[in-house]
């Protein structure tokens, strides 16, 4: 699989590359991840890439140009359909929040293409040219498109036939063919058998196959529960106000974007 990334921040990606999945699969030769920078497209000396968005407001957007000429390059035209096995991603908080069953889809796909926003977002004609399917990492709005665009790697690189060493492991995953579409992964404990008083349920210990599998069940479906629990409590704690908060803390002044970037 080849997956094309287009952001403002190339190096971003350089530790989570040589990490893990990601790495076993690039090495294995079945993943090629390919970084484009949208500055090395912007069209003046200071390789600008946002604007003022019209119409007033704060914050600035991604400018068109930079992104429609990246995609010239790699073979994306504007106004078409993507060509086959080629899915383009546009990371976005508005966008379909992403599933397992998705990262199974995607992860079938010969090569995507994601862009990864910045700013307040991006012009709207970008969005429009292009046949993208907009994935939202969650219902909350982060930064950039950088780190959805990692956990979305992440989840398929997984999915890719010989990257798990056990195939199994992954059908026995929460969302998966051992749980089902909605279920949970057990609890799972390793050695030592006792550990600072604390010791493991001692039907794990039995090898007895049957128990044990009766027992992972029951454990997956007491999941469930716990989530339920946790949502619950939530939802009661989130009736405070923010001016509930007794750190007194004076709040911490973070530079502009347009400043990090100078680092680049
Ligand atoms: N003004 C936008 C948020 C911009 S955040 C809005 O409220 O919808 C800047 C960029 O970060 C977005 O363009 C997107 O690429 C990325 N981003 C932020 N939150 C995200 C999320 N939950 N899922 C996927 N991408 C996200």
């Amino acid at each position: 699989m080849q997956i094309d990334i287009l952001t403002i921040f190339p190096h971003f990606f350089d530790e989570f590359l040589r990490h893990g999945m990601v790495r076993v699969a690039r090495r294995s030769g079945r993943l090629d991840v390919r970084i484009t920078d949208l500055r090395a497209f912007a069209e003046d000396r200071h390789r600008t890439v946002d604007d003022r968005p019209y119409g007033g407001g704060p914050g600035m957007l991604l400018k068109p140009e930079p992104v429609f000429r990246a995609l010239d390059g790699l073979g994306l035209e504007a106004g078409s359909d993507a060509p086959e096995g080629v899915l383009p991603l546009l990371m976005c908080p508005r966008g379909q929040q992403l599933g397992q069953r998705d990262l199974e889809e995607f992860s079938g796909a010969r090569r995507w293409i994601i862009l990864c926003g910045r700013y307040e977002g991006y012009d709207e004609r970008i969005v429009e040219a292009y046949p993208w399917r907009r994935v939202s990492l969650g219902d909350y709005v982060l930064s950039g498109g950088e780190v959805p665009a990692m956990a979305i790697i992440e989840g398929a690189v997984r999915l890719l036939p010989g990257v798990l060493g056990d195939q199994e492991s992954a059908l026995r995953d929460s969302f998966n063919e051992w749980t089902g579409p909605d279920g949970l992964d057990h609890a799972h404990w390793t050695r030592p058998p006792e550990y600072r008083g604390r010791v493991v349920p001692e039907v794990l210990l039995s090898g007895d196959h049957g128990a044990i599998e009766k027992w992972r069940r029951e454990s997956s479906k007491q999941q469930h529960s716990n989530r339920v629990e946790l949502r619950e409590s939530s939802t009661a704690a989130s009736g405070s106000s923010p001016d509930d908060r007794q750190d007194g803390a004076p709040q911490e002044v973070v530079p502009g974007e347009q400043d990090v970037e100078q680092d680049l």
